[in-house]
């Protein structure tokens, strides 16, 4: 058997014409299919504005820029994230701290975040922005953090990375009710894809505004925002902040919005291969994520943690065993502290006690829309082989 990856995009004959359509169209980048893709995030998530990008990171740095994070702010974020979450914080020059974790839902433990907001504000050190991530695609307790936002005085940015398509009480993620911005990712193992790209979603015209500006070189043609100059001079655009190309092209919006309009297939398809999970491991010597019932996951990943009170096998045998079989599972994700660059910059082993546990816990099973029931059952035989 070919070896099953952990996440895989799903790209079928629509999307491959929507491309084909825009490389025999008049423009490759800059064109109208950009636009296009915008306002079909903005209707998806019944948000204000979309602003799509070159990757999530960039989205990820764009908002701490467009928030004003700079040298001198903080920025906090979970510290079961990818690097991502944490990065965009030392680009901006600000520096970064983490949150542990709940042991139960794997998102950023509300509890934890407000202990460290109250000692936080006794040094007068607390963050301008929190960075939270709706991890696997299960959303955070957002109302809890919102609350918490405007007591202590921070911004949010939503890495929602994992979860386009996930629901928060009936509403979507990337409506940004309760945040300042929202990023998504379309890297070929999240829900949709553009093979790279991002978008960031906010219901701030003013935001939206610095993010198109930041996104293109800091360039406008808009005469209104122009310094006025000289009459007879050419002034066709004027650059009135340092920007980035960070821009997205129309080859890859035109296949966003073709993978946009089969998220709902590509949503039920993880969403049963998660409930066979859910049923056929609960037996095993497993912790399943606790999911909320008032939202709804996009099941980004199927992340299980070993229950080492009732089995005596050893992570990493588990972990060789399934691979041995085909089975690419992976590590969603190694406390992003522990990291060699970010040990440099002074954290220590054993900084987030949660996120620790999960670390030695944890394993990813693959999920994604194309994962065949037999392909599923070879993994939970090969998972209860591994853990007997
Ligand atoms: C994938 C991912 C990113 C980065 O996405 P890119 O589009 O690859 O830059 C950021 N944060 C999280 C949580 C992710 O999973």
């Amino acid at each position: 058997m070919k070896t099953i990856p952990y996440g895989r995009h799903s790209i079928d004959s629509n999307d491959i014409n929507a491309v084909l359509e825009i490389l025999n169209s008049d423009f490759l980048t800059q064109g109208p299919a950009v636009k296009i893709f915008e306002n079909n995030i903005e209707q998806y998530c019944n948000v204000r504005s979309a602003i799509v990008v070159s990757n999530a990171t960039n989205a990820l740095y764009l908002s701490c820029l467009a928030l004003g994070v700079g040298a001198g702010d903080y920025v906090w974020t979970t510290a079961i994230t990818f690097v991502a979450s944490a990065n965009c914080a030392l680009y901006c020059g600000a520096a970064i701290d983490f949150v542990d974790i709940d042991s139960r839902s794997f998102n950023i433990s509300v509890d934890s975040l407000r202990n460290k907001l109250i000692d936080a504000k006794q040094k007068n050190k607390l963050p301008k922005v929190l960075v939270v991530v709706h991890f696997t695609g299960e959303p955070c307790l957002m109302a809890e953090i919102w609350n918490l936002s405007q007591e202590f005085g921070f911004k949010i940015i939503e890495d929602a990375s994992h979860a386009i398509g996930a629901e928060y009480y009936g509403k979507k993620v990337g409506s940004s009710e309760m945040s300042d911005l929202t990023v998504f990712s379309f890297h070929p193992v999240k829900i949709i894809t553009t093979a790279e790209g991002g978008a960031i979603t906010t219901n701030s015209s003013e935001l939206a505004e610095k993010l198109r500006l930041l996104r293109s070189h800091g360039i406008t043609n808009d005469r209104s925002k122009m310094l006025i100059r000289p009459n007879h001079e050419v002034w066709n655009y004027q650059q009135i902040s340092l920007g980035f190309n960070f821009r997205m092209n129309d080859v890859q919006a035109a296949l966003g919005t073709s993978q946009l309009s089969k998220i709902e297939e590509f949503l039920r398809k993880r969403n049963a291969i998660a409930d066979v999970y859910d049923a056929r491991l609960e037996p095993l010597p497993l912790k399943l994520q606790c999911r909320n019932k008032d939202f709804k996951s996009s099941h980004h990943l199927y992340v299980v943690r070993f229950d080492y009170s009732r089995t005596e096998k050893k992570q990493k045998d588990i972990y060789s065993n399934l691979k041995k079989k085909g089975i690419e599972v992976n590590l969603h994700y190694i406390p992003v502290y522990r990291q060699p660059y970010f040990e440099s910059l002074g954290f220590k082993v054993g900084y987030c006690p949660q996120a620790e546990l999960y670390f030695h816990e944890a394993i990813t099973l693959p999920i994604f829309p194309a994962l065949t029931f037999d392909n599923q059952m070879h993994i939970i035989s090969a998972l209860e082989e591994a853990l007997k």
